[in-house]
């Protein structure tokens, strides 16, 4: 069947203009194998019902979606690891639609919402490995089979965890021989496409300041506010980016709360909705680490675990430098110093979220997440980050599970005792969770890094991709337990 009757196309990036993109077109591929089809991400835009052939037809071949314009490769700038770089932008890959959440998404989506968006928001279909654009720069516009199995992976394993992420939608090998330096090569190729809230990036508020276009930064902010912070007010640059400031410090404190490394946090990496996105060298953090960097290039470590809220404010000064050209700089300058209070706000927020407590006000919330990385942090490599959720998840209910658990003999000493004060001071929020199976297990769903690279040989070498997808569903298993 096409597109369900829910399915309601909205390209709206296309208004924008000329000068914000150009009109591409995807790589013929040799090949179009499908190996992954979310449709639990398709039924939020009415995607669902393609079948097979279709589907291969509209994210392998890239036959466009009703009511869309065709591929629409993003200018932008950006700044790469603090470096200024003017020759980014859509590289190996493109905008390939744009359309509403069905009304069946919204109330999932409400959940990790930032903004007082209306309902049904915006979501944009965006490609990785299409093929080479005017941005390529002598790049060859693809990805390979392994990186969009991780990309798979990191966004399904952050949404399970609530943190505001694009999703994967598809995942197709395209038989092409890819030579990386840092895979061993020649290796396979494919095509993701990911539905996002937006592809809109600090860097293209960048671009347009950087070619000194005052008008070009009011058109985006005016066309990022209406679309994806509809409670600002038109014309308001300052409560605009406050609404980004805001939306980023919630973005950092989640992924510190999961134990999550981006790895490459560009400002072209980054976007208005603050919904992480573009997962290359990410990994997970074994145990408390601040100092655990994911990208083997970061050799400085700017993008350490525990610098990521440093590195977001900082591309978000970014942002707000090219927003001084339509703005007061003293407003915007208020807005950037909510990024502290809102990030702390957040953390201790999601930290309870973890923890699956109820807030008990500030103070209280405080000394719960205080006490949480004091343990984490005491605990060393033995005790890992993502067992001590699973093993306290909603407090005092949890006592005889952790403590008879596998880590039951960690969980004793000061840091302990004022982990568990802490934490038994805290409500349970919906305890009836605890009834999931999920909650039964002994170990919790992790993602570290032997996982995720022992999952790789089974496909590269047997085409055997049963691992990943029992992975995938174990995940969403995840998802379901901590709704
Ligand atoms: P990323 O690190 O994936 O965010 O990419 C940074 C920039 O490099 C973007 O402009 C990408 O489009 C571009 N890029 C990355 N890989 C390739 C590639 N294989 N071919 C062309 N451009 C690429
Ligand atoms: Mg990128």
């Amino acid at each position: 069947m096409p597109v369900s009757p829910a399915h309601l196309p909205d390209p709206q990036f296309v208004a924008l203009g000329s000068e914000f993109g150009d009109p591409v077109q995807a790589a013929d591929f040799p090949q179009t194998l499908l190996r992954f089809r979310n449709d639990g991400a398709a039924v939020t835009v009415g995607l669902d019902t393609l079948t097979d052939a279709e589907w291969i037809a509209h994210f392998g071949r890239f036959e466009p979606l009703p009511g869309q314009p065709g591929p629409i490769a993003m200018r932008y700038h950006g700044h790469q690891f603090r470096h200024y770089n003017p020759d980014l932008g859509d590289g190996r890959g493109f905008l390939a639609a744009q359309m509403r959440e069905t009304s069946r998404a919204q109330a999932e989506s409400d959940r990790v919402a930032n903004d007082s968006a209306p309902r049904p928001r915006l979501l944009d279909l965006g490609t990785k490995g299409s093929g080479t654009t005017p941005w390529s720069r002598g790049g060859d516009g693809r990805l390979t089979l392994k990186g969009g199995v991780r990309e798979v992976l990191a966004a399904a394993m952050l949404e399970a965890q609530g943190v505001p992420t694009s999703r994967a939608l598809s995942l197709i090998e395209t038989g092409e021989a890819l030579e990386r330096g840092d895979e061993p090569s020649p290796t396979r190729s494919a095509v993701l496409v990911r539905l996002s809230h937006s592809h809109i990036r600090f860097g293209t508020f960048q671009r347009a300041a950087y070619l000194n276009r005052p008008d070009m930064v009011e058109t985006l902010v005016e066309h990022a506010r209406g679309l994806y912070h509809p409670g600002v007010a038109a014309g308001d640059t300052s409560a605009f980016y406050a609404a980004v400031v805001q939306a980023s410090a919630r973005l950092a404190a989640r992924w510190v709360a999961a134990g999550f490394v981006h790895g490459v946090l560009n400002t072209d990496n980054l976007n208005v909705t603050g919904e992480s996105f573009d997962y290359g060298p990410w990994r997970f953090l074994p145990s408390y680490q601040p100092e655990f960097t994911a990208a083997y290039f970061d050799q400085t470590g700017l993008y350490a675990f525990a610098r990521q809220p440093e590195a977001v404010f900082w591309a978000l000064t970014q942002l707000g430098g090219a927003l001084k050209l339509v703005a007061e700089a003293e407003p915007l300058t208020d807005a950037l110093n909510g990024f502290g209070p809102a990030y702390i706000r957040e953390l201790r927020a999601a930290f309870l979220e973890r923890l699956g407590v109820l807030s008990l006000g500030e103070a209280a919330d405080q000394r719960l997440l205080d006490a949480t990385l004091a343990l984490l942090k005491e605990g060393g490599e033995a005790l890992r980050w993502e067992p001590l959720f699973h093993d306290w998840f909603t407090g005092f209910a949890s006592s005889a599970r952790a403590l008879g658990g596998p880590r039951g003999k960690l969980y004793q000493g000061e840091a302990f005792d004022a982990f568990r004060f802490a934490l038994f001071e805290h409500a349970p929020d919906r305890p009836e969770r605890l009834e999931h199976p999920v909650l039964a297990r002994p170990e919790p769903e992790e993602m570290l890094i032997d996982e995720v690279e022992s999952i790789w040989p089974d496909i590269a070498d047997r085409d055997d991709w049963s691992p990943l997808y029992a992975k995938l569903e174990r995940i969403e298993q995840v998802r379901q337990a901590r709704l």
